[in-house]
């Protein structure tokens, strides 16, 4: 996250005002009261998660995720509907199975990257190959044809594949040091080596796939143990998979020491042509200020190395379960109460941004939105997003919100305004109240995001339930509000490269025909 350098308001809510939630109110009792003793969290996460699985944009398993929201919301008396925005290039991921299988049996950890066409179900039988040292753009072309009939290892040999975490609890300070010192002389002088060949680590792909080679290994390690970051494959043709840390390597040392170990890979994948992409859309209407809307908000695609479990399979269960509780404590709010599960977030806000785009007399009768996404923990910290009257309304809202639950939670005002990272950024363009309900991360950066590991065991669910709880009881004193929320933006800083004041952030244009 960027640094700003403006006047910040930064506290703690401390219990100084738990007057308010002592006195007893149905709606936040109740809200409490459904959340604690009918969660329904766990079934959620399981159909979603276990039976549905990964939700990258364009599968099939997306689709069915949209329609199983839908239904959801029908069998809780709420209205909902699959929205569409775009089109993205239609794939179905298949079995990804890879062994060594010279010069013993090994079967490997890894999986086909996203997108990928698919081998036939025979698979692939090649030897190795790892970049050599280039010495410029001339050496390298001679050097290509040595790719021909070969999978080809893109990533550098990680030295170790313990964490720093482990490193800095049980090595001596002194080899810790000089482990790190030569990983990154080594990680650098890796870069350089590709540089010199004319490529960058992305373009030296689509050449060594020109060049004739069977296949493309690559092994993008998250810095945990048994973690690999897993995103689309950059190869038109052939095969590309990502191998584990402790596989990939023992396959390079293996290389390296000349044993010319084979593998084996089958990789089906179906190419499903042109879908198209959609966004769920659940609300509940008001009744006073019908026109006037709180938004929930969570991306509800994911990458596919897992499944999605905390990116944002956490964030979706938060908000479809506040929606839940909502309609059976408070079914007649005074402003509609909507739900966003945005298509295709990871690809560029792709969903968010064509619904604000599409919705403008939504947009511009905002009275709030909040937004999740970064993981399974409990929040911990809420920003302002660059209003200037946010401090009085947030404020307002958290107070309901019980001790147990508001004392973890900074507030930062008036914060700055979103210019990526998730869906809320897309509202706070268009210059509608929109806030990151911002969690603790459980190891998040490393071990769930993005990652082969972003699975179901990974979610704490009494973290998750008291974001329920928050998130239900923000949209519900948003909607009580007397006043509607102020949008008076901060002056922003100074950009200290340029020397030019600060911008707010400008509405990004969806890409809406993906992957074609
Ligand atoms: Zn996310």
């Amino acid at each position: 996250m960027k640094k700003l350098f403006f006047f910040t308001l930064s506290l703690f809510l401390f219990s100084t005002f738990s007057v308010f939630s002592q006195e007893k109110n149905p709606v936040i009792e109740n809200i409490q009261k459904e959340a604690y003793e009918n969660s329904q969290l766990e079934i959620l996460g399981h159909e979603l998660l276990d039976d549905i699985g990964p939700r990258l944009v364009g599968t099939p398993q997306m689709q069915q995720a949209h329609d199983w929201a839908v239904a959801k919301y029908k069998s809780w008396g709420i209205s909902a509907e699959n929205q569409q925005w775009g089109e993205w290039k239609g794939w179905e991921r298949g079995v990804t199975h890879i062994d060594m299988v010279y010069p013993r049996i090994q079967t490997l950890d890894g999986t086909q990257l996203a997108w990928n066409p698919g081998t036939s179900s025979k698979g692939v039988t090649a030897e190795l190959i790892v970049l050599p040292e280039i010495k410029d753009s001339i050496s390298f072309k001679k050097w290509l044809p040595n790719v021909k009939g070969k999978f080809v290892m893109v990533a550098m040999k990680q030295p170790t594949g313990r964490p720093d975490e482990n490193w800095k609890e049980f090595a001596t300070p002194e080899s810790f040091e000089k482990m790190k010192t030569e990983r990154e002389e080594q990680t650098k002088a890796w870069d350089e080596n590709i540089k010199r060949s004319g490529y960058d680590r992305r373009s030296i792909i689509p050449a060594l796939e020109k060049a004739g080679a069977i296949g493309i290994v690559d092994s993008y390690w998250s810095k945990g143990f048994g973690v690999n970051k897993i995103f689309g494959a950059r190869t038109k043709k052939i095969p590309s998979v990502d191998i584990e840390l402790e596989d990939y390597t023992m396959l390079y040392r293996m290389v390296e020491h000349g044993d010319k170990p084979k593998i084996h890979v089958v990789a089906e994948s179906k190419d499903l042509g042109r879908v198209p992409t959609f966004n769920t859309i659940a609300e509940i209407k008001g009744t006073e200020k019908p026109d006037e809307y709180v938004i929930l908000s969570a991306h509800f695609d994911s990458w596919d190395g897992g499944t999605g479990a905390t990116d944002n399979g956490t964030g979706t269960l938060v908000m479809m379960e506040a929606m839940r509780i909502l309609k059976k404590v408070y079914p007649n709010p005074k402003r509609t109460i909507l739900v966003g599960h945005w298509g295709s977030e990871e690809q560029g806000l792709n969903g968010s941004s064509s619904f604000v785009a599409d919705h403008p007399e939504i947009v511009s009768n905002i009275q709030a939105v909040f937004n999740q996404d970064n993981g399974t923990g409990r929040v911990t910290s809420i920003n302002g997003a660059g209003f200037l009257q946010s401090y009085d309304y947030m404020s307002r809202w958290l107070r309901a919100v019980p001790d147990t639950i508001r004392k973890n939670i900074e507030t930062t005002f008036p914060g700055w305004p979103a210019r990526g990272g998730s869906d809320n950024a897309s509202f706070v363009a268009a210059g509608a109240p929109a806030f990151s309900l911002s969690s603790l991360s459980w190891n998040y950066w490393n071990y769930t995001w993005h990652t082969n590991r972003d699975t179901y065991d990974k979610i704490v669910f009494d973290d998750v339930r008291s974001n329920v709880i928050l998130t239900a009881i923000l949209a519900y004193m948003a909607s009580e509000d007397d006043s509607k929320t102020s949008r008076e933006q901060v002056i922003l800083p100074i950009d200290d490269k340029t020397g030019d004041r600060q911008t707010w952030p400008t509405p990004r244009v969806p890409e809406r025909k993906g992957g074609m």
